[in-house]
């Protein structure tokens, strides 16, 4: 089973991945380290300080790169939605983020992009268009352990064809940040 790991940056995807792979068998896959140490890019985004990722590309060599023995593979990425089927969305309040923003080198202008882009849900939105199942997690006021078990418990029900239940706490849309950002 591939699951994706998604959100906008700073949520905590590479945090949060990072103590699930050392707790757990699951193989994770941190996709933007590949795309770079793969070159998997078509361009570089010299005013923006990105890269454009050819994700034709990306996935190819991420399903060459999945361990079939292992039961639950992790893709962790903000472009995770656009491969896996499966993904869980982490969320985090804007003003909290703008803190985590602040303290990486981001340029006023890529923190503003992101603290939009939270805001408005874009990356919710994409994954509940592009993804067959979607479960959303606010990390907010949680520790990064807090949210590896929330994680967990989504892969749990998933293995067991029990993902009803996770539709109660992990329900895709809950997460509503206009109010907070937009008043
Ligand atoms: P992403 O990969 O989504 O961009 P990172 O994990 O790289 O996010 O960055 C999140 C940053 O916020 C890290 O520096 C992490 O230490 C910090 N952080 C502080 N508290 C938390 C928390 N409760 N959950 C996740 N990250 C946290
Ligand atoms: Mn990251």
């Amino acid at each position: 089973m591939l699951v994706g790991i998604t959100g906008t940056p700073g949520t905590g995807k590479t945090s949060v991945t990072t103590l699930l792979e050392k707790k757990t068998e699951y193989q994770v896959i941190h996709l933007n380290e590949l795309i770079k140490d793969e070159k998997l890019y078509s361009e570089v985004d010299t005013e923006r300080d990105c890269v454009i990722a050819d994700m034709n590309l990306v996935e190819k060599k991420v399903m060459e790169k999945v361990d079939m023995s292992t039961d639950v593979t992790i893709l962790e990425s903000h472009l995770s939605h656009h491969i896996a089927d499966i993904v869980i969305v982490l969320r985090t309040s804007p003003y909290k983020l703008s803190e985590r923003l602040h303290k990486r080198e981001y340029s006023e202008n890529k923190i503003q992009e992101n603290l939009e882009a939270e805001a408005l849900d874009i990356i919710l939105f994409e994954s509940v268009e592009w993804c067959e199942k979607v479960f959303e997690i606010d990390t907010t006021n949680q520790t990064i352990e807090e949210t590896v078990a929330d994680i967990e418990e989504i892969l749990c029900a998933l293995l067991k064809g029990q993902e009803e239940q996770l539709l109660v706490k992990y329900k895709p849309g809950s997460v509503d940040w206009s109010e907070e950002f937009f008043a």
